[in-house]
């Protein structure tokens, strides 16, 4: 590392984001975007993190802040931070680390960011998660402890079992027998780089018939379950605010609180433009 660079990394805050593979990421962009509007003197970089066991020594060696978790992660991350604040508990997983006094702290800003990103569709009694991975996971017991009756459909049978264990409805596509739901998640990764939906055309054609609302967490790209939302004439939207929502928050993380989570969210969306 030359002089010049290591001063560099002393001098100011530095974030980034940890995961593999990383590139796709625009995370950089978004908290970037948001130091330079808000004039905060930071830097935030992306790491391609290829062993979990080197995610400690990476906050020593480049100085950093804090950081986010993403893709495969979040888990892993769970168990190295010194403490886990809010809903990242329940989840048992983490998308945020702050760094101080050489402990660090753990949060989930997925599941605060998905139900800002839902808001807009106003008052939602109950919902069905399709998924059951770690998003899944945010997405499940934020609604819940929204007070949303909330339900889980799966493609396997191993993944559900820590929903059951949690005294919530999960089933899979052979064991599901059709109910009526406001608003219908998308959480699985089917659409995301091919053209599959995330259950069979005919059960989802049913459910979508009796909801109101469809949100994919998959965003940047019209999935076949937007597509099939929409011939069911259901209100949608993707992940992007999620995207947004999540960043916000967790910038605001970083830095104590102490910014205004609108304006935040206001700088991050023109580099989303
Ligand atoms: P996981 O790998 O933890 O879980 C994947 C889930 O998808 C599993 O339940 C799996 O089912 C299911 N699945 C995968 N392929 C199919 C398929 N072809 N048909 C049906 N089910 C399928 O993934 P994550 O929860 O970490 O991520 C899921 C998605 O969420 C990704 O696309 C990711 O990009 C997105 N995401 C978006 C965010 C945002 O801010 N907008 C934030 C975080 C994630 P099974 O158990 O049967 O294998």
């Amino acid at each position: 590392m030359s002089g010049f660079f290591f001063e560099a990394l002393l001098s100011m805050k530095n974030f980034c984001v940890f995961g593999n593979p990383i590139e796709h990421s625009i995370s950089p962009k978004l908290h970037n975007k948001a130091f330079e509007i808000l004039g905060i003197d930071a830097n935030y970089t992306k790491i391609l993190l290829k062993n979990a066991d080197e995610l400690k020594k990476f906050f020593a060696r480049l100085n950093l802040s804090g950081a986010n978790i993403t893709i495969p992660y979040k888990e892993v991350s769970f168990g190295i931070c010194d403490e886990i604040f809010g809903i990242a508990k329940k989840i048992e997983a983490v998308n945020t680390i702050v760094r101080k006094n050489d402990k660090l702290f753990g949060f989930n800003t997925d599941a605060l960011g998905f139900l800002k990103a839902i808001e807009e569709f106003g008052n939602i009694k109950n919902a069905l998660v399709l998924g059951a991975g770690g998003t899944a996971k945010a997405v499940v017991f934020i609604l819940q402890e929204n007070g949303i009756y909330t339900e889980l459909l799966n493609r396997s049978k191993e993944r559900i079992e820590f929903f059951k264990n949690r005294k919530i409805a999960a089933f899979s596509w052979n064991d599901y027998n059709l109910k009526e739901y406001d608003l219908i998640i998308n959480t699985t990764s089917a659409g995301l780089k091919d053209e599959n939906l995330p259950a069979p055309k005919e059960l989802l054609s049913q459910i979508f018939k009796k909801a109101k609302f469809g949100f994919d967490v998959i965003y940047g790209k019209k999935t076949p379950f937007l597509t099939l939302c929409e011939e069911n004439m259901l209100t949608c939207k993707d992940g992007a605010d999620m995207l947004l929502y999540q960043a916000a928050l967790a910038f605001n993380l970083f830095f104590d609180n102490v910014y205004d989570e609108t304006k935040i969210a206001e700088a991050m969306k023109t580099a989303m433009l």
